[in-house]
C-alpha cells in the first residue's frame, strides 16, 4: 500500500514512523514534511492547504490512503478533494470539521446529542462578553470561536484581561470554568464505528507547573495510573459515539480522527474541546505504544470498515514525549539555530526524536524552523522509565535558547 501523509510536524513525524514500520506500506511519502520525516518519507514540496495540489500529487504517486495530519486543511477541504478523486482518505470533511473549526459549532452538535460540556455563551459584542463573564464569574474561560492552534483561548481571574480578548477576537465562546484534570482521549471513526484509543495527557502551559502562557503542547504521557477505572467505555458512551451519531444524523459525517479534550471535574466528566484530528504531542505516545500496524487502521477508517477490525494491541509500558522549542516560542519563536546531538539522543535506542519544526540547510545541517522543534520520546517499563529515557536524549541535543519542560509526566510517575 502506497501511502501519503499531510502534515510536517511531529504528529506527522509520529505517523510516518508508525507507518513506515507497517509491513503493509510498500511506500511512504508526505507532504511536505520537514528534516526527520524525510528519514523515514519521500517529501514533497507541496502547499499542504491546496486540496487540487494534493489531489494530484495523491493521483500521481497511486496513493492507497492520503492522511490528513493538521486541523487547517481539513478545514480548508483537503479531504474533501482528495474523496473526490477517488482515493480513501483518513480525516474529515470541511463541514464536519468544523467540529474543530468552530467552537460554537460544536457546542451546539454537543446541545443536541446530550454531550456533558461547559454551559456557555456565544458573544459577538463587548455588552454581551461582559454579560456572560458576569454569568459565570471568576475564573473566566474566553475562546476564540475559530482556529487558532491552541492558543485562542485565554484563561484568567482579570476580568480586564478577558475582555481584551473577546474584544480582540471576532466571535467567542465564554463558558464556566471546568476544574479536574485534562485527559486527551482519542478515536478512530468511519462515521458509525468509534474506536477509542488509549488516553493520554498534555502539557499545555509553556513552564513548569503548568505557569506561562498556553502553547501548542510542551510535552505528554501515557497511560493514565490515575484515571478511574472505566473511563474510556464511559467517553465512548457519553460522548464519542453519540457525537459521530449526531453528525451522521444531520448529513456531515465524520470520519477519521475524533479528539476529545475532557476535564474530569467534581461533578463528572465534560467536554473541554474536540478536535478533528491527532493531537500534538498525544500522538507521539499513544503511537508509540500502539502494536495494530497502523495503516490497517486509518484505511478502515477511510473505507468505513471499522466495524470488522479486530480489536487494537497495546504495549502494557509506558511512554513519555517532550518538547524542545525554540527561544521565544509561543509569542515569538526565533528560527533558522542548528541542532546538535540528534543521533547521540537515539543512540542506545531507548529514545527517539520526532521532528516538528526543522529542516536542512544546503550542507546538510538541520536547522530549527518552527516554535516546536522537536518531540523526544521513550517508551519504558513504566512512566517513570520512559520518564528518565526522554530527559536523558533531551539532555543529548543542543539548541541554541531551547526550552522544555522538566516536569513532564513527573506527578504521574511519582504518584
Ligand atoms: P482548548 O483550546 O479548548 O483546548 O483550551 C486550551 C486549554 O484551556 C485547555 O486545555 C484547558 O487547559 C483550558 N480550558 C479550556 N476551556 C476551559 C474551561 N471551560 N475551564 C477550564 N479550563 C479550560
Amino acid at each position: 500500500m502506497k501511502v501519503l501523509v499531510i502534515g510536517g510536524g511531529a504528529r506527522e513525524h509520529a505517523l510516518c514512523r508508525s507507518l513506515s514500520q507497517d509491513p503493509a506500506v510498500t511506500e511512504l511519502h508526505c507532504a511536505p514534511g520537514n528534516a526527520g520525516i524525510a528519514q523515514v518519507a519521500t517529501v514533497h514540496p507541496v502547499d499542504q492547504l491546496d486540496g487540487a495540489q494534493v489531489a494530484a500529487l495523491a493521483g500521481r504517486l497511486g496513493a492507497a490512503l492520503v492522511v490528513v495530519g493538521p486541523e487547517a486543511p481539513l478545514v480548508a477541504g483537503v479531504a474533501d478533494a482528495v474523496r473526490a478523486v477517488g482515493v480513501p482518505v483518513f480525516g474529515p470533511s470541511a463541514a464536519a470539521a468544523q467540529l474543530e473549526g468552530s467552537k460554537a459549532f460544536a457546542k451546539d452538535v454537543m446541545a443536541a446529542a446530550g454531550v456533558p460540556t461547559a454551559r456557555s455563551y456565544v458573544c459577538t459584542t463587548a455588552a454581551e462578553a461582559a454579560e456572560a463573564l458576569d454569568a459565570f464569574g471568576a475564573p473566566y474561560v474566553v475562546k476564540d470561536d475559530g482556529l487558532a492552534a491552541g492558543k485562542g483561548v485565554v484563561v484568567t481571574s482579570d476580568r480586564e484581561e478577558a475582555l481584551a480578548h473577546a474584544a480582540a477576537c471576532e466571535r467567542v465562546v465564554i463558558e464556566e470554568y471546568l476544574d479536574g484534570p485534562e485527559v486527551s482521549l482519542f478515536a478512530i471513526t468511519d462515521g458509525t464505528t468509534v474506536v477509542p484509543l488509549q488516553p493520554a495527557q498534555d502539557f499545555k502551559r509553556a513552564l513548569d507547573g503548568d505557569e506561562g502562557p498556553n502553547t501548542g503542547g510542551m510535552g505528554a504521557y501515557s497511560p493514565l495510573p490515575w484515571a478511574p477505572a472505566g473511563l474510556v467505555e464511559e467517553v465512548l458512551e457519553t460522548v464519542l459515539q453519540p457525537t459521530v451519531d449526531e453528525l451522521r444524523r444531520r448529513g456531515t459525517e465524520f470520519s477519521g480522527l475524533l479528539y476529545a479534550g475532557l476535564a474530569l471535574t467534581s461533578r463528572g466528566t465534560r467536554v473541554i474541546e474536540f478536535n478533528a484530528r491527532f493531537g500534538d504531542p498525544e500522538t507521539q505516545v499513544v503511537l508509540a505504544r500502539l502494536r495494530t500496524p497502523l495503516a490497517g487502521v486509518l484505511l478502515a477508517s477511510a473505507n468505513g470498515t471499522l466495524d470488522q477490525l479486530e480489536p487494537l494491541r497495546w504495549d502494557e509500558g509506558a511512554a513519555v514525549t517532550v518538547v524542545v522549542a525554540s527561544e521565544g516560542y509561543p509569542a515569538a519563536p526565533r528560527t533558522g539555530d542548528p541542532i546538535e546531538g540528534l543521533a547521540e539522543a537515539e543512540a542506545d535506542g531507548t529514545a527517539f526524536v520526532l521532528h516538528a519544526g526543522t529542516r536542512t540547510d544546503e550542507d546538510g545541517r538541520v536547522l530549527s524552523a518552527g516554535g516546536r522543534v522537536l518531540s523526544v520520546t521513550a517508551t519504558g517499563s513504566d512512566l517513570a522509565e520512559a520518564r528518565e529515557r526522554a530527559y536523558a536524549a533531551v539532555d543529548r541535543i543542543s539548541l541554541k535558547g531551547g526550552q522544555h519542560r522538566t516536569d513532564i509526566a513527573l506527578k504521574a510517575a511519582t504518584a
